[in-house]
């Protein structure tokens, strides 16, 4: 199949290369030069402009920060016009950025009106995910697009699901990533309560993996250093998934909950919690580095 794909970055590189992998015809796009030699390394074609990649595809994949670049990308701003006016064919559009619903469904719709479909179909699993070709796509739009794209899905994830209609993708990863914030920052608190009373972490997160408070962070993301070996904990929370990432979903969800005027008090809590790490310049560490915000007698 001929696939444009734009947005090579952390995630988009590995998943761009699964495609090559599995066997499809690639041209990739990005803003950034070094990227594209990359993935020509690969064995992909890269392209002066998105609009360039696009021509002649099948099938679009875009992988982007937020959903500024994804509109901007479709719709065009500051007087350029967007991908959806130019495009000759009707190709299948994937946007695996994550964003809010609003922006999907705003792209979704300017599509349908030009005979194209749109599916927002955010991911979950990490940069280790997209490199393995095991991500979890969450995907949100129609029915028959989604049997379409579920070939080129299954080249870069193991788990994908359909949501609802168009961004209701984007609804469920949102959802996802609050529960994560708040899972993350709730084992942090307990395991800081527990060393602070006398108790060995690597002990008390065993304790609690087997019992009621079990959850993911202490299954395979412990966030104290030392307990799990591989967990970014453990390499002084390099790599992984940035703070300033996790900060971007929660806003996300308190946008949504705005919207719908839903209460979400422990979203907001753990948002609170990754805003004030983020504000002591901890972005850029992965998101279990969280831990450092409830001990100053923590191993730096
Ligand atoms: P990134 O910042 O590493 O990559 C984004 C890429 O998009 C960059 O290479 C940038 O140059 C490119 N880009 C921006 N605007 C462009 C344009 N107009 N045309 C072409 N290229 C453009 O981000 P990432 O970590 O790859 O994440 C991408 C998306 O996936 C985000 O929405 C993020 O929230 C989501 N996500 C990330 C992770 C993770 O662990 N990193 C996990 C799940 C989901």
């Amino acid at each position: 199949m001929h696939i444009a794909f734009i947005g090579l970055g952390n995630m988009g590189s590995p998943m761009a290369i699964n495609l090559v992998k599995a066997g499809h015809d690639v041209t990739v796009f990005d803003l950034v030069e070094s990227s594209m030699r990359q993935l020509e390394s690969e064995g992909a074609r890269s392209a002066s402009s998105a609009m360039e990649a696009v021509h002649g595809a099948e099938v679009i994949v875009s992988m982007l920060p937020a959903g500024v670049h994804v509109r901007g990308l479709y719709l065009g701003r500051e007087g350029q016009a967007g991908l959806l006016d130019q495009i000759d064919g009707q190709p299948l559009i994937i946007d695996a950025s994550t964003i809010a619903p609003e922006d999907a469904r705003i792209v979704a719709e300017a599509a349908r009106q030009r005979g194209i479909e749109f599916l927002d179909a955010p991911v979950s699993g990490g940069v280790g995910g997209a490199k393995a070709g095991t991500l979890t796509f969450i995907v949100g739009g129609p029915e028959a697009a989604f049997q379409q794209a579920r070939p080129v899905l299954e080249a870069m994830g193991k788990n994908i699901f359909l949501a609802g209609e168009a961004g209701a993708g984007q609804v469920a990863k949102i959802c996802n990533n609050m529960l994560l914030g708040i899972l993350m920052s709730g084992t942090a608190e307990a395991l800081a309560l527990g060393v602070r009373n006398g108790l060995d972490p690597a002990t008390l997160s065993e304790i609690m993996k087997q019992s009621s408070g079990g959850n993911w962070a202490l299954n395979v993301y412990n966030p104290w250093p030392g307990v799990m070996e591989n967990a970014p904990a453990s390499k002084d929370y390099q790599g992984g998934f940035l703070v300033d990432l996790m900060m971007k979903d929660l806003g996300l969800a308190w946008d949504l909950a705005l919207d719908s005027k839903a209460a979400v008090p422990m979203g907001s809590e753990a948002r609170n919690l990754f805003a004030l790490h983020a504000a002591q310049g901890n972005g850029r560490l992965d998101f279990s580095s969280i831990q450092r915000l409830y001990r100053s007698d923590m191993p730096e």
